[in-house]
C-alpha cells in the first residue's frame, strides 16, 4: 500500500470509530485504532481541513485540572443525494453526513395518457429522466447555498440493474427494458456532476434499515417494499446481497397461484397480482381520488387510509386478504433466507399498523420450530427509504476514502 493510500485508509478508520462512538480524546482514538498519538494529531487534523471532523473542548465533571479537547465527526459539510424513480412518484433525499436530511421533495411520476379512452398512463424513459434531472438540480442547489459539498448521486430505479452498463435491466411497472439511466442522467446534469451511481430501490431501502437493526445485533434481514409491484432488498450477515446479474429480490413475480391473474410479466400467479397497490386500488370506484396518478402518493395513501377508518367493507375485506396473500409469498422467502427481520416498506410501510400484527401471526403460525422465528416491522424511513438510502450510500463514499472530500477555505 503506498503512503497516500495508507493514510486515506487510516484518516477512513478514525472517521469510522468516530461515527460509531461519537466524540472520542485523540488519546482513546490511538488506543482504539492502534494508531500513535502523534499520527492521530495528524490525521485529525487533515480531517479537519476538509471539514469531516472538529475539535472542540469539553469539561469533564468532577475531574481536576484543564478541560480536555474531544474529537467530533462533523457531519454538517458533506452530503450525498438519493433518487428514487417510483412508479407513483419521484422522490429526492439530501442527507448529510451527520444523517441529518437536508432537502427532501417528491412529486407524481411524469407520464403520458395512452391512447384510447382507458388507455394506461406510460413512462417514456426521456420523459421521467428529464423531470429527475431537475429535481437532482434542484438538491444540488440547495446544498451548493448551504456549503455542502456533495459525495456522491445514486439513483434507485424499481428494477435489476446492470452495474458494469449503468442501465435498468428491466422494470415492469414502469414498462422499461434495458434503459441507460446512468449516463443519460449525468448527461442532463452536466459535465460537473458528482460521482453518479444506480443502485435497486428495494436494495437500498434495505441498507436504508440496515443501521437500525445492526444496533440489536441483528444482521439477517429483508426488506419487502410494495407499490405495484414488489420488490426485496436482501442483507445477509451484513451483506446485501446482489446475485450474480443484480435480479436478487425480484420477487414480485415468485408464482403463488397457478393459473391464476395475468401478469405484466407475461406470467400468471405471481405474488404481486395478488399484493400490489394497484390491486387494493381496484376494489374502489374508478373516479376515486386514490386512484389518479396525477395525486401525490402521500395523499392517495390518506385517502385510502381515510376510507379504511370508515370501515369501507371493500377495503377492509382487501386488507384482510392482503396480510393472508403477503405471507403466500414471505413464508417462501423466510424459508429459503432464515432472516431475523422482516420489514413491511412502501404501502405496505404506510400500513404498517394494520399489517405487521397478522402477517407476525401468520408467519409464526407456520413455523417448524421456535427458532426459525422472524420479526416483523414496519420501516422506519417512510415512503421514501429508497431515497434515503440512495443519499446514505452516495455520502458513504467519503468514509471509505475521506481524501475524496476538497479543503475548507478558512
Ligand atoms: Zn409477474
Amino acid at each position: 500500500m503506498g503512503h497516500a493510500a495508507m493514510r486515506s485508509a487510516n484518516m477512513s478508520l478514525l472517521l469510522r470509530v468516530l461515527r460509531s462512538r461519537g466524540g472520542s480524546s485523540r488519546a482513546a482514538l490511538a488506543q482504539e485504532t492502534g494508531l500513535s498519538k502523534a499520527a492521530v494529531t495528524t490525521l485529525v487534523g487533515e480531517l479537519a481541513e476538509r471539514g469531516l471532523v472538529q475539535e472542540g473542548r469539553v469539561e469533564r465533571r468532577g475531574t481536576v485540572g484543564r478541560p480536555g479537547t474531544e474529537v467530533r465527526l462533523d457531519g454538517r459539510r458533506v452530503a450525498g443525494v438519493g433518487v428514487e424513480l417510483n412508479v407513483d412518484y419521484l422522490a429526492v433525499c439530501l442527507r448529510d453526513l451527520a444523517g441529518e436530511v437536508r432537502f427532501t421533495s417528491s412529486i407524481p411520476m411524469p407520464s403520458q395518457a395512452g391512447p384510447g379512452p382507458d388507455g394506461a398512463r406510460s413512462h417514456p424513459p426521456a420523459l421521467v429522466i428529464d423531470r429527475a434531472a431537475r429535481q437532482v438540480q434542484e438538491a444540488l442547489d440547495v446544498a451548493a447555498a448551504e456549503s455542502l459539498w456533495i459525495a456522491g448521486i445514486t439513483v434507485a430505479p424499481p428494477g435489476p440493474i446492470d452495474y458494469a452498463a449503468s442501465t435498468v435491466r428491466f422494470a415492469s411497472t414502469l414498462g422499461w427494458e434495458a434503459v441507460p439511466l446512468g449516463e443519460e442522467l449525468a448527461r442532463r446534469l452536466g459535465p460537473d456532476h458528482p460521482e453518479l451511481a444506480l443502485e435497486n430501490d428495494a436494495k437500498l431501502s434495505a441498507l436504508a434499515e440496515a443501521p437500525r437493526l445492526a444496533q440489536r445485533g441483528i444482521e439477517d434481514l429483508v426488506y419487502l417494499t410494495g407499490d405495484n409491484g414488489v420488490g426485496a432488498g436482501i442483507i445477509a450477515e451484513g451483506r446485501l446481497i446482489r446475485g450474480w446479474s443484480g435480479f436478487s429480490g425480484e420477487v414480485g413475480h415468485i408464482g403463488v397461484e397457478p393459473g391464476g391473474e395475468p401478469c405484466r410479466c407475461g406470467r400468471r400467479g405471481c405474488w404481486e397480482t395478488l399484493v400490489g397497490l394497484d390491486r387494493v386500488l381496484a376494489v374502489l370506484d374508478p373516479q376515486d381520488p386514490a386512484l389518479s396518478a396525477l395525486v401525490p402518493m402521500q395523499e392517495r395513501l390518506a385517502r385510502l387510509r381515510t376510507l379504511l377508518e370508515e370501515g369501507d367493507p371493500r377495503l377492509l375485506q382487501r386488507f384482510s386478504a392482503l396480510a393472508e396473500d403477503l405471507v403466500r409469498g414471505a413464508g417462501v422467502l423466510m424459508d429459503v433466507l432464515n432472516p431475523r427481520a422482516l420489514v413491511l416498506g412502501g404501502y405496505f410501510g404506510y400500513f404498517a399498523d394494520v399489517l405487521v400484527g397478522p402477517v407476525q401471526a401468520a408467519l409464526d403460525a407456520r413455523l417448524l420450530a421456535d427458532g426459525g422465528r422472524v420479526e416483523v416491522s414496519g420501516s422506519s424511513h417512510g415512503l421514501f427509504a429508497a431515497a434515503v438510502g440512495g443519499a446514505a450510500v452516495a455520502v458513504e463514499r467519503v468514509l471509505e476514502n475521506p481524501m475524496l472530500a476538497p479543503t475548507v477555505p478558512r
